[in-house]
């Protein structure tokens, strides 16, 4: 049921917002979520900064609608406030300009990073009550905005118009903590209390991401699966104990991801090489073929094994580097997409000299590749170590290729591994994270692939349901119950 429009206003934070800006899963929720809580009539706006790097045809229609100063303790820094009217429905997206922080060739790895996010942060709940937008709900999105929580709880809602602000903060990755040392903390801003006392206090140093989960009406995460395994040692980084505490209260929630159908439609996306869909796997193939010419490898019907992701431990990457060469025997071709650690980007660089015709290593961000590469390839593989939701596997499911992932967070509540005698089932799963698991997976898509079980796979794959749609009503029944206390 399409709830009132003015019954419910949230404003998203968020570092990363596709197209603007993206380098992994953060951009594509933050771009896609809203959309979906705008159509079910949530009054739903996204505030981003204002890169150098966003494309300048996207700016076309940004107008500046406010300009004020931000103070962190002694620095004041002004932000000018451009609104972009995105879905031809008002105003929805917000960019934060500020090119002393912004105007640099990457979003992140900067040693004032600390600054530059507290800064854009501040600058998103300040422009609230600029551009008259009285949210119920601000809705922080992983430690970059960590302190938002913090200064609505502490700073703002001592001023009427903020009052009865709740927040909310979403953790789309729980290793990524922003810790950084104690003295920061008066540059942001907030005095050392925060440290002795405790809140913000991380091994000796303060985390962003703790003041998120700390002060926020409530937390979430971005599958079910994830949102337990964070509150285990295992996987909590440290965490699991404040948010074991918070779960005990019922304010972590889990809510599993989804991905933008309409872009992403094998049918119409003409960003890959030929559109087909669930009846017409012959062009799928033909897909494949364009690729392998486009890449170098030569022409075959062998499977094709891909990757599309940052090259970082999470990706499960060493388990892989034990059993390429095994991998790599098989009448196979691998396809890789992917920029990160140099030793990741070496062993395949290393993999491709040595089997240049069966091994393809793309070391770069290229979005329209990563598309042809959802389309054309075979399987998809993700034998990640953890996996907050993983969004790869959805949009290769999407495009008919088969996920073979490790059964962990979002993975374990999207792919279901498929059984030849009844039919059922959308891809490969393997448990530990270990490396014949993982063969173990590899030899069983490969038997598939070559049995005429295939087509039913690709069928159940791309038959799938992987819209906002369920969890877009997900979303709204907890801002309900935030705001409702
Ligand atoms: P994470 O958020 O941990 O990076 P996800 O699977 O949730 O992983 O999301 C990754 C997103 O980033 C997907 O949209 C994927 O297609 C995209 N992506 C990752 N690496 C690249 C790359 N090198 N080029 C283009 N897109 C990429």
């Amino acid at each position: 049921m399409p709830i009132d429009k003015k019954s419910l206003k949230v404003l998203l934070v968020s570092t990363e917002v596709n197209p603007y800006s993206k380098s992994g899963g953060l951009g594509d929720v933050a771009g896609s979520l809203p959309k979906a809580l705008r159509d079910i009539g949530v009054d739903m706006r996204v505030a981003l900064p204002k890169y150098h790097t966003i494309p300048v045809n996207l700016l076309d229609d940004a107008k500046k609608i406010s300009e004020f100063t931000v103070h962190l303790s002694w620095r004041s820094q002004d932000a000018a406030i451009y609104a972009i009217d995105a879905h031809g429905d008002g105003d929805s997206v917000y960019l934060i300009e500020n090119d002393f922080y912004f105007g640099r060739d990457s979003y992140y790895g900067y040693g004032d990073d600390f600054e530059r996010f507290a800064f854009f942060t501040k600058a998103t709940i300040e422009m609230l009550s600029r551009i008259n937008f009285e949210a119920d709900i601000v809705h922080f999105n992983d430690w970059h905005t960590g302190l938002g929580p913090t200064y609505l709880r502490d700073i703002y809602k001592g001023f009427t118009y903020y009052k009865d602000m709740k927040s909310l903060f979403t953790i789309h990755n729980l290793h990524y903590q922003g810790v950084f040392g104690r003295d920061i903390l008066w540059s942001v801003g907030l005095n050392d209390g925060y440290y002795t006392g405790g809140d913000l206090e991380f091994y000796g140093n303060i985390s962003y991401l703790k003041a998120g989960i700390m002060h926020a009406d409530a937390v979430t995460t971005v599958s079910e699966t994830y949102a337990h395994e964070i509150q285990t040692p295992s996987y909590g980084y440290g965490m699991d104990g404040l948010l074991r505490q918070r779960a005990a209260t019922g304010q972590i929630y889990g809510i599993t991801n989804g991905i933008d159908i309409e872009t992403n439609n094998p049918e119409t996306d003409k960003r890959i090489f030929v559109n087909f869909n669930a009846d017409s796997p012959e062009n799928k193939r033909m897909n494949k073929y364009r690729l392998q010419e486009e890449l170098g490898l030569p022409a075959g019907k062998m499977p094709m094994f891909s990757m599309i992701t940052r090259l970082v431990e999470q990706k499960g990457l060493d388990i892989l580097s034990i059993i390429m060469d095994e991998l790599l025997s098989m009448d196979v071709q691998l396809v890789i997409l992917g920029t990160g650690e140099s030793r990741y980007e070496n062993m395949f660089k290393h993999y491709a000299w040595r089997y240049p015709n069966k091994v393809s290593a793309n070391l770069k961000f290229n979005a329209d590749l990563a598309q042809k590469i959802y389309a054309a390839s075979d399987i998809f593989m993700m034998p990640s170590v953890y996996e907050p939701c993983g969004l790869g596997q959805l949009f290769a499911m999407r495009y008919g290729t088969i996920p073979l992932v490790r059964k962990t967070g979002g993975l374990a509540d999207t792919v279901s591994h498929f059984n030849p005698e009844t039919g059922q089932g959308n891809g490969f799963l393997f448990e530990d994270c270990v490396a014949s698991g993982l063969m173990w997976a590899i030899r069983q898509a490969n038997e598939t692939y070559h049995s005429p079980h295939w087509d039913t796979l690709v069928k159940n794959a791309m038959n799938g349901e992987y819209s906002w749609q369920k969890a877009a009503n997900e979303y709204v029944n907890m801002y309900k119950k935030v705001i409702n206390g």
